[in-house]
């Protein structure tokens, strides 16, 4: 739908070049540069310096080898990743992902994206994303104490309450996060709670936080319906992933009157007209790190479980992928306008393809970006890194409070700024816009740096 202004053509060749084989970061870099020819046309000022080129360019990227050695006494070896995209708004924030797809390319899209995400959330952090190309599936607690344990004997000289401070993300959850904070403590020899968030209750974390990107994307889609004046009341909605995110946005959803009939993980997805019980799907997943294939055998009738295939082939008024970058294609998409969807949300990193974007917004559905629709993580990491500064603690109710206002703020800002560059409704732009202009303005005050 948007083509790039020619006065940013010279930075996306310069990024296609500069990041031969990466394709995750050219379509994240892309899209963003796609909103901005508007905002440089009415602020020239805005393109001086080189700022674009700089934003583009991380500031720092770290690679380093990660030997373990596993159950059976066999070394193994991953590669560890840390890009630490742009501190102008403060520390660089962002998480860590633990799978095999992990490669720089992805790291670095993350944290381009997260760049724009966190500044859209208003909170002091900067972006950056980390990872590992290590599969945790299949493997035992110990495997992955030990894992953690290497990652972080390396991480460890980076990172800082004030330098970058990680969190979770696929593959990183509460147990990766303990082992982590674990060796970090034990190398630097102080109790530093605000270097990583998602951490246990017992140690530093917040209330929320584990339910907060999901609870956000669902503040976030009931914003953009009350926008058209209605609501989630009994719609139906798909939910892609079985993970943080996804369980946290059914949880929310069905507060908030919604019918979720269907999820997913890797293997497949699971239909139940009834309504998905989330229960069950909370025992499989949180408890016993199982498959989603499991549901049907523990529901039974009235379900079903579709190995491999879309689940966006079920018909739904309301989709919200929360699983992986580019798992709902422009073909996805076709069907899912077909069917009648009038909101999709993303509620994990980048899962709709450019070609999807463009169906939706071609369509009139309200669409929201994931730097705007899951920015409720981010924005909670960073309450979380507030309540270790002032050590205190404070209740599920005032997290979560903070949280909706949070969300509340950023579609605002999505929806003001889309007003006023003449694209009313259109949050892509909304997003990419309003996130840019806070890291930009923050670039400019500091300099050539
Ligand atoms: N991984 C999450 C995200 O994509 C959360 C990051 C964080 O809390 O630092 O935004």
């Amino acid at each position: 739908m948007n083509t790039i202004d020619e006065k940013l053509h010279p930075i996306l060749t310069t990024v296609l070049h500069r990041n031969a084989g990466e394709p995750e970061f050219h379509q994240a870099a892309r899209e963003v540069l796609e909103s901005l020819g508007r905002v440089i046309t009415r602020h020239p000022e805005y393109s001086d310096d080189a700022l674009l080129e700089r934003i583009c360019e991380p500031e720092r990227q770290i690679i380093f080898r990660v030997p373990w050695i596993d159950d059976n006494n066999q070394v193994q070896i991953n590669r560890g990743f840390r890009v630490q995209f742009n501190s102008a708004l403060g520390p660089y924030k962002g998480g860590i992902r633990f799978h095999p797809s992990v490669n720089v390319g992805i790291i670095k899209f993350l944290g381009f994206e997260q760049t724009f995400k966190n500044a859209l959330s208003g909170m002091p952090i900067g972006g950056g994303k980390g990872g590992s190309d290590f599969d945790p599936k299949g493997r035992s607690d110990r495997e992955v104490m030990r894992f953690c344990q290497s990652f972080m004997t390396e991480l460890h000289r980076h990172i800082g309450e004030y330098v970058d401070v990680p969190a979770g993300d696929i593959g990183v959850g509460a147990r990766e996060i303990g082992y982590m904070f674990g060796m970090y403590k034990r190398l630097n020899n102080r109790f530093e709670a605000g270097v990583l968030t998602g951490k246990g209750l017992s140690y530093g974390g917040s209330r929320a936080r584990k339910e907060a990107t999901g609870f956000g994307t669902a503040y976030f889609v009931q914003s953009m319906l009350a926008r058209q004046g209605t609501d989630f009341d009994g719609k139906r909605c798909v939910i892609s992933g079985s993970g943080n995110v996804a369980i946290y946005a059914m949880e929310k959803i069905l507060s908030f009157g919604g019918k979720i009939v269907a999820c997913s993980d890797s293997g497949g997805y699971i239909v139940d007209d009834n309504g998905i019980d989330l229960d069950l799907v909370k025992q499989i997943k949180e408890v016993r790190r199982g498959r989603m294939s499991e549901y049907v055998k523990l529901r039974g009738d009235g379900c079903r479980f579709v190995k491999g295939g879309s689940i966006w082939d079920v018909p739904c008024e309301i989709a919200l992928p929360c699983a992986t970058q580019n798992e709902l294609t422009g073909a996805d998409a076709k069907t899912l306008v077909e069917n009648g969807v009038i909101a999709v949300a993303e509620g994990a990193n980048m899962p709709c393809t450019p070609e999807a974007v463009g169906m939706f917004r071609k369509a009139g559905v309200l669409f929201a970006p994931g730097k705007a629709a899951n920015a409720g993580g981010v924005a909670t990491s960073a309450l979380e890194m507030q309540q270790n500064a002032s050590r205190d603690s404070w209740s599920f109710q005032k997290t979560e409070e903070r949280l909706a206002g949070i969300m509340h703020n950023i579609h605002e800002a999505c929806d003001q700024t889309a007003e006023e560059y003449g694209a009313p409704g259109d949050y892509v732009l909304g997003a990419n816009i309003a996130g840019f202009v806070r890291v930009a303005d923050a670039m400019r005050a500091l300099g050539v740096i």
